[in-house]
């Protein structure tokens, strides 16, 4: 059985890196590791063409925004509105997903005999 250093250069198993603050392993590839493209490359061909843009801005590592928003969409299955009208608000990403309703905007209306009228 081989190691799992001499498996990562035998390229049996993906790069991985030791974190410094636990020690522990986790799976970091390299952003223009060929594996990866090739995956990006499956997953862009499976969404609408519409959003490949966003999804390729978001897999460059240059926007967050446009990660969360693919991520949204991804996790609705490119539904835009059902993005916006998810439901699961313990999502850490509900506050920042795309598409949010607008919020109204609160006008209030003071009576000339002092009643206050919010709409
Ligand atoms: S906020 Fe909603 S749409 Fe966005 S990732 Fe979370 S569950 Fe999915």
């Amino acid at each position: 059985m081989l190691s799992e250093k001499s498996e990562a250069a035998a390229g049996t198993t993906a790069p991985q890196r030791k974190t410094k603050s636990t020690g522990d392993y986790h799976f970091c590839p390299s952003p223009s590791s060929s594996k990866r493209a090739e995956k990006i490359a499956q997953r862009r061909s499976d969404m609408p063409r519409s959003y490949q843009a966003k999804y390729a801005r978001a897999v460059s590592g240059k926007s967050l925004r446009a990660a969360v928003d693919s991520f949204c969409l991804e996790c609705m299955m490119w539904q835009r509105n059902e993005v916006r009208k998810c439901t699961s608000l313990a999502c850490p990403l509900w506050a920042y997903r795309p598409y949010k309703p607008q919020q109204k905007l609160q006008t209030s209306v003071i009576h000339k005999n002092g009643d206050k009228n919010v709409a």
